[in-house]
């Protein structure tokens, strides 16, 4: 068996063709604009890379930018005063700071300090609370964008078994719950996990959220699965490779993400989304906390 491509480059596009629509008519219905504010502290190339991929989105859609470019030297009562100034500007509706921020920072200080109602990255405590209990606000883009791409196989999801491998904050733990309330029963592992390959060889649905290149090989994965693959790793020579084995897994997989083109324009287009929902809700009055 070939698998099916879930092809996250178009399906992202269409996603943002449809913000650039509703951005235009939010604005014309009710004189708001969605804003971003976009703040890269420092000058890591691939944080720089990806604040240029987004930002390049939000323009394409016809959102408002806010672009705070700090240097490295940045101390944290800087970064916390401009995010106060940012969770006050009616003019932002979310507000990004690009992780990770230079070791002499609290990252998890400056995300506590956004405001829920413009935390479109989710990451706020107040945010993973609704997420957990059911009743989110802001989903984090990289997990809502993995859902939608498993919906968009057009598979129930309902009592399948899912098995997602990373258990971090921002990636597994936040799409692990997401396959819970869509009803699937969901394993999750880590480095410590025994056996690995033959907990992933029973899922229906596996989602490869590791940072390692290639880590999940074919015989990991059962015939006809489905297979999304979060990693995003540059080999020596420069190419970008995901978690996933692609090719091998191709042929036992029902359904494949590839990297690059899948999770990552997912991604940034769940941003767009996001930011769009935050402004939609300042448009209504509507409160989050
Ligand atoms: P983290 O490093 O925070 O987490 C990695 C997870 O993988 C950890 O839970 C770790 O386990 C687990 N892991 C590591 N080695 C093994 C192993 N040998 N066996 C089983 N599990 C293992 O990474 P992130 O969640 O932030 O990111 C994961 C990948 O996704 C990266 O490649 C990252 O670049 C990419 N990414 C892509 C995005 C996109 O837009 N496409 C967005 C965000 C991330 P333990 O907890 O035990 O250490």
């Amino acid at each position: 068996m070939t698998a099916q491509l879930i092809d996250g480059k178009s399906l992202a596009q269409d996603i943002r063709d449809g913000i650039g629509r509703d951005v235009q008519a939010l604005e014309a219905r009710t004189g708001v604009r969605p804003g971003l504010a976009v703040v890269l502290v420092g000058d890591d190339p691939a944080s720089a890379v990806y604040v240029r991929n987004k930002k390049k989105a939000c323009d394409t859609a016809g959102l408002y930018v806010a672009d705070h470019h700090l240097s490295a030297e940045t101390s944290q009562a800087e970064l916390l005063t401009l995010v106060d100034r940012l969770n006050a500007d009616p003019k932002v509706h979310g507000i990004l700071v690009q992780l990770p921020l230079p070791a002499h920072i609290d990252g998890q200080a400056v995300l506590n300090a956004i405001s829920p109602g413009k935390d479109v990255d989710g990451f706020h405590p107040y945010n993973i609370g609704r997420l957990v209990a059911g009743d989110p606000v802001f989903v984090p883009c990289t997990p809502k964008g993995v859902i939608r791409m498993i919906e968009s196989t057009g598979e129930p999801l309902t009592g399948k078994q899912a098995v997602v491998v990373g258990r971090s904050n921002i990636v597994g733990k936040p799409v692990a719950m997401l396959l819970l309330h869509q009803h699937a029963t969901v394993t999750m592992c880590h480095s410590r996990t025994k056996d690995l390959p033959a907990v992933c060889r029973e899922a229906d649905i596996l989602v490869a959220a590791i940072g390692k290149p290639r880590f999940v090989t074919g015989d990991m994965v059962k015939a006809g699965a489905i297979v999304l693959d979060v990693g995003i790793n540059r080999l020596d020579d420069g190419r970008l490779v995901g978690d996933v084995d692609f090719e091998p897994v191709r042929e036992r997989a029902g359904w494949i993400s590839p990297v690059p083109g899948g999770v990552g324009p997912m991604t940034i287009a769940m941003l767009l989304a996001n930011t769009l929902e935050g402004a939609k809700r300042a448009a209504t009055g509507e409160g989050v906390a």
